[in-house]
């Protein structure tokens, strides 16, 4: 089944977290659709009927850690899935591979399905393989595949609108496809309704993890359409 992830970052504006989860209600979707919003929005979500995932998570199950939600919170608030690794979350927040490892594994012990972003930096991109190998050397060997879904985003696509070239694409998701042959595989980055059928195309993307079109609900809809 492909899978569309959905990174709502929103700063306000709870009415149209409504207005979106009333319009998503009403789509017959044939794929799995997780719509991500930020922590404090997911008490929006009652009677969803797609699935819901936490943008962030931290690795302590308990404890005195001011701001911070534990997997086991984001669980019994509905939420099925979490971000891990996203490339905002690496450069603003400085973390780590060995601390997103950390809430990786406080996440899978929650039952929570993590989805791990990795991806290269613009000045890093005739250097890719490196890069990404380096990313994911604490779940290649050590993760039950199956529980992680792994998202490629390369960070110079992020909200700039330039995407791979479908050669340039395939060629990375092959590389980690082979790494991670049992795991669902998503593309992030300025993924649209133009663009989303021909990045679907290429083989082994089993989905896509949009930021800001999935602001969008008219646009959003439209990439589901073209994923199904
Ligand atoms: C993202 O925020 O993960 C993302 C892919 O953003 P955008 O679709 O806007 O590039």
């Amino acid at each position: 089944m492909s899978i569309v992830v959905a990174n709502w970052k929103m700063n306000g504006n709870v009415f149209l977290v409504k207005q979106f989860v009333h319009r998503l209600n009403e789509i017959e979707a044939i794929s799995k659709i997780i719509v991500c919003p930020p922590a404090a929005l997911l008490g929006n979500f009652e009677n969803f009927k797609h699935f819901i995932g936490a943008q962030n998570c931290f690795y302590e199950e308990s404890g005195a850690f001011t701001g911070e939600n534990s997997p086991k919170l984001l669980k019994e608030l509905g939420c099925g899935y979490v971000l891990l690794g996203h490339s905002e979350r690496r450069a603003i927040f400085h973390e780590s591979d060995e601390m997103i490892c950390q809430k990786w594994r406080a996440a899978v012990k929650q039952s929570l399905q993590p989805i791990i972003c990795v991806g290269e930096k613009l000045e890093e991109r005739g250097n890719w393989k490196d890069v990404l190998g380096h990313q994911l050397k604490n779940y290649v060997g050590h993760c039950d595949q199956n529980d992680t879904i792994f998202a490629y985003e390369p960070v110079w696509s992020i909200g700039t609108g330039i995407v791979p070239s479908a050669s340039e694409l395939g060629a990375v998701v092959s590389f980690l496809k082979e790494k991670l042959p049992r795991s669902a595989l998503l593309y992030g980055g300025s993924v649209n309704a133009k663009n989303a059928g021909e990045i679907m195309g290429i083989k082994g993307v089993d989905g896509v993890l949009v930021g800001g079109a999935s602001l969008q609900i008219d646009e959003f809809e439209n990439i589901i359409k073209m994923v199904s």
